[in-house]
């Protein structure tokens, strides 16, 4: 049972929250009332207030944030958990997550491209269809691409998440940051 920390980008409000929830003796704390339009300075400011107050080996549920930039800064500042309708409702609108940046689908210089969405990428939709197949899907509103865009992003933030916990285990997250900035600031290969 998880305990909900509330106050906006209000550190005053944050404190006040999570000191009162935490003394209500929940086993782990979600962090809501972010993602709905802060800036990026904003959230990561109001996370380490939060997680400054919160006990250090209870799990931290940052609420609705599922951008990859987002989610690793976050990660950065000692978040555990997410949930998020951001890759999915992205892959729905042809945006497809990749190491180097994301991209839209729908652009077209993507018709005749016979690459996977990601090079890099061992996800069903990426060993089976290539980026002009899946824009045809796109722009004549054929379902399925939702569902194989879908599969991609996810896979995308999943190996996100498991590569920075591989790189906390070997202690080397903030070169793994690095490189994570260092290539998503980057264009995508087209
Ligand atoms: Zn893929």
């Amino acid at each position: 049972l998880f305990g909900i920390v509330q106050g906006g980008v209000d550190p005053g409000l944050r404190v006040v929250s999570a000191r009162r929830t935490t003394a209500l003796g929940f086993s782990g704390f979600g962090i809501g009332g972010l993602a709905v339009g802060e800036t990026p300075d904003e959230r990561n400011r109001t996370l380490e207030v939060t997680f400054a107050e919160l006990p250090p080996s209870a799990p931290r549920y940052v609420m609705g944030l599922g951008d990859p930039e987002g989610v690793i800064e976050a990660v950065a500042r000692g978040a555990d958990l997410f949930d998020c309708v951001w890759p999915t409702r992205l892959a729905r609108h042809g945006r497809v997550f990749t190491a180097d940046g994301d991209y839209n689908l729908r652009r077209a210089e993507y018709g005749r491209d016979s690459r996977p969405p990601a090079e890099e990428c061992a996800c069903h939709t990426c060993a089976t269809v290539s980026r002009g197949y899946l824009r045809h899907l796109l722009v004549t509103n054929e379902l399925t691409v939702f569902r194989l865009l879908s599969i991609h992003n996810l896979h995308y933030t999943l190996g996100l998440l498991a590569g920075a916990r591989a790189a906390i285990l070997r202690g080397e997250f903030g070169r793994f940051v690095a490189e994570f900035r260092a290539r998503r600031r980057g264009e995508p290969s087209r």
